[in-house]
């Protein structure tokens, strides 16, 4: 920390700021330079008045010069105030210098002229008590610049020193010598002083150094900041705590009671309570104890920690924790909630789930209504996913306008919802309440500006009966959900002990198909589609066949979903493709073959459409002879891709047409090739459905898509449609599905059509 003793004496390599200071000791004693100016400028007058000597008259013109030249000097720092001299301590330095050597080297000499043996005892004792006057006050005054010490000094005592020398007396050597020691004296005390303002000047700039650096850390806090002495006053307040309240600069809370009430106002407190507000503030703030509380304070939330100090006093930290407090509101509200219907989630409704069967255990009974919306997928595919939400959010609207406190609706996910009814309120069975959940549920929406109307399948398991744990229950309503879907759409199933039978029977049938595809168990039988104009055979649909060992020839209804669920579809699918286009190979070159594609399949498999055309390209089949059958939601899941089938050639056939949503606009939307109207129209065949038929029809000739009646029977069935000018019929009247070898008769030949259809359809 203390400079070198060589650098002691030039003060080089000190800091330039610690220069400047020093330099700015020189001018800090007035009172010991006018003194000295003073008694300088008094003797050589005195001296020449007694002694006449005009030698002392020059001594003292030069003296004035110099005094005047030091006062200039003095003057001139006092005016330029501290940021001047420090720019340019140098220059002042030498301008003081100058002066005090040039006015103590005069001292000097006129010292020596008063003991040089021309003159009186008393004029010498005038010089001698000059000198050693002016010596006295140089340590004092100038230890900041030590240089300028002995400068000063040299010029002072050398003088004096060699007139005593020439003196050739050692009474007058004995004064050399004590002068000798004055000088060192003065030298060691100017080196003492420096030492000690050096060091005095460095520990300031430390500590200020170090108050800068706390300074900077405290305003650069995340948290506000605030010190107090014992008494409550405040020594310390950071930015942070100014900025987070509003404090201003000018006039900071001086006490603890002071910045209670200050924050109280920022945050527009109510007066009723800034009393209250200050009184905990002051207590927990100033206690002796650590503590911590927070405040909400308007639309924020503090949280206020004070620590006491060894020293008496407390340090106050605060924190603004509105955001962490709402992410961890937030964070449980998920953790809980269906963010988008803001529902139970499975989460807590398991939870609440199992609570309720401890608390009932077979007190009650407690019914679990396992929800799925039907159609709601078309909604979401054709109305976008906003709409699709809007209609959840709906739903689940109308299901917690049914909730009490007896009622838990949650939603799982997608379109699953789920009921709990604990108990099932007397007079009521699970069932009843579950129809009329459906009733609610069916009822048009408005979404989007747009009505909407869909349907609910529910499944029941019921507690005790179904189970006893929370797991099962929801399992057991899940496969009552799962049989009531297959039931028909629209209605509630109870569990029922054969439906895990049922599962069974799936999870068999899932097993051996597997091995069915590889063990030539899988065939593909084919339905002539026939144009009643010309009695030949357009086309034949291609439909798969299972040869069970054991339970002889399984149907599609029974394995396809099977085979859907598991994924096997992808691998059945392309099965049945490649064996269709291998058997078409071999009829006439007009018959194309139509092959059912599942919407699963477009899933799972991305590139469909180049396997596809790679299956036309190994079979060496013409794109054009091939048929996509595709459903509504098929169509809507594949979306684009098909282009790349339709350019190809590949014709693409709308199957079951009226059972989804058949909008008419994917007709305008899709390049559809056929339209297949579904059986059950045939079959009903009331006015209603043939109305539609009519329509349908019309609509068809007017876009210029074929138009194929599927599942005719008889020949009423033929007439009616015939009379309607529908030409391509599909259906057991004709032909049932047959394998390959009892189908190629039908379409060498050509097919007798009486002559009565044969006038309707003209
Ligand atoms: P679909 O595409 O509607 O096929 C027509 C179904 O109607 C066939 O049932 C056919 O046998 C039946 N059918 C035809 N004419 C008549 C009739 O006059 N009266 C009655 N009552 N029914 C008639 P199948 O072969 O049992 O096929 C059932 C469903 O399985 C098919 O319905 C189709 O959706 C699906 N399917 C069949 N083969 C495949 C396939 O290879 N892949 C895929 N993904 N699905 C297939
Ligand atoms: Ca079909
Ligand atoms: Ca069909």
């Amino acid at each position: 920390m203390c400079p070198g003793v060589a650098n002691r004496w030039s003060g080089r390599g000190l800091p330039p700021d610690i220069h400047a200071d020093l330099v700015g000791t020189l001018f800090g004693t007035v009172g010991s330079f006018v003194s000295g100016i003073v008694g300088g400028l008094t003797v050589p007058a005195l001296a020449w008045f007694r002694t006449g000597d005009d030698a002392f008259l020059l001594c003292s013109a030069i003296l004035i010069a110099f005094s005047a030249m030091r006062i200039a000097v003095f003057v001139a720092h006092r005016r330029g105030g501290p940021e001047a001299w420090r720019l340019r301590a140098t220059q002042w330095e030498i301008a003081y210098a100058v002066g005090g050597v040039g006015f103590m080297t005069t001292v000097g000499v006129l010292g020596a002229m008063t003991l040089d043996g021309r003159h009186d005892p008393i004029t010498a004792l005038y010089g001698a008590v000059s000198v050693l006057g002016c010596a006295g006050s140089l340590a004092g005054r100038n230890a900041g610049r030590p240089l300028i010490v002995v400068a000063q000094s040299l010029g002072l005592f050398v003088p004096v020193t060699v007139a005593l020398i020439l003196r050739l007396d050692p009474w007058y050597w004995g004064l050399a010598l004590i002068l000798i020691l004055v000088l060192t004296s003065v030298l060691s005390t100017t080196k003492f002083l420096n030492v000690v303002l050096v060091s005095a000047l460095l520990a300031g700039r430390e500590s200020r150094h170090r108050g800068q650096q706390l300074g900077i850390a405290l305003d650069s806090m995340t948290h506000g900041l605030c010190m107090a002495a014992s008494d409550g006053s405040i020594t310390v307040l950071n930015q942070r705590l100014r900025d987070a309240f509003d404090l201003s600069d000018a006039a900071p809370p001086a006490t603890l009671d002071d910045l209670a009430k200050s924050i109280a106002a920022s945050c527009d407190m109510p007066a009723e309570t800034v009393e209250p507000f200050a009184a905990t503030f002051h207590r927990y703030a100033g206690g002796r104890e650590p503590r911590h509380w927070t405040e909400t304070l308007g639309s924020r939330i503090f949280l206020f920690r004070s620590q006491p100090m060894e020293s008496g006093g407390s340090v106050v930290v605060v924190e603004d924790v509105t955001e962490a407090r709402r992410s961890a509101q937030q964070i449980e509200y998920l953790a809980h909630f269906d963010p988008l219907t803001g529902l139970v989630n499975r989460y807590q409704f398991h939870q609440r789930l199992g609570l309720a069967l401890t608390a009932a255990a077979a007190r009650h009974d407690i019914a679990l209504l396992a929800i799925d919306l039907d159609r709601f997928k078309e909604v979401n595919d054709t109305q976008g996913h906003p709409a699709g939400d809007a209609l959840l959010r709906q739903v689940a609207q109308r299901l917690e306008a049914l909730s009490d406190p007896s009622i838990i609706v949650a939603r799982f996910g997608g379109d699953e919802f789920q009921i709990l009814l604990n108990p099932v309120p007397p007079g009521l069975s699970a069932e009843t309440f579950a129809r009329e959940v459906i009733e609610r549920i069916s009822e048009p929406y408005l979404v989007e500006g747009q009505a909407v109307s869909i349907g609910a399948s529910i499944g029941i398991a019921i507690a005790p009966e179904d189970g006893r744990d929370g797991d099962e229950l929801l399992r057991r309503a899940d496969m009552a959900l799962y049989g009531a879907k297959a039931l028909s759409r629209g209605t509630a199933l109870r569990f029922t002990p054969d439906m895990d039978v049922v599962l069974h029977r799936r999870r068999q049938t899932e097993r051996e198909l597997r091995d069915a595809l590889t063990t030539g168990q899988i065939t593909v039988f084919y339905q002539p589609m026939v144009d009643i104009r010309t009695g030949r055979v357009s086309a034949c649909e291609a439909l798969v066949r299972w040869h069970h060992p054991e339970r002889g020839l399984v149907r599609p209804d029974d394995f396809i979903p099977v085979a859907e669920e598991c994924g096997l579809i992808a691998d059945l699918g392309l099965f049945v493709l490649r064996r269709a286009c291998e058997d078409a190979l071999l009829w006439p070159s007009d018959v194309r073959v139509s092959v059912n594609v599942s919407p699963r399949q477009f899933l799972l498999q991305r590139d469909l459409v180049d396997r596809i055309l790679q299956i036309l390209a190994e079979t060496g089949l013409p794109p054009q002879r091939l048929e996509i059958e595709l459903t509504e939601s098929a169509l809507l899941e594949t979306n684009t891709v098909l282009s790349g089938l339709v350019e190809a050639g590949v014709r693409i056939s709308l199957d079951d047409f009226g059972t989804g949503y058949s909008s008419l606009s994917y007709l305008r939307l899709f390049t559809i090739h056929k339209i297949k109207i579904d059986r059950s129209f045939v079959r009903i065949g009331d006015p209603a459905s043939l109305a539609i038929i009519e329509a349908v029809a019309f609509i068809a000739r007017t876009l210029d898509i074929e138009l194929v009646v599927e599942g005719v029977e008889t020949e009423d069935q033929l007439k009616i449609m015939a009379e309607r000018r529908i030409c391509l019929i599909q259906g057991y009247l004709f032909s049932r599905p047959k394998p390959l070898r009892d189908i190629l008769p039908m379409l060498d030949g050509t097919l007798d059509i009486s002559a009565s259809i044969l006038r309707a359809v003209a």
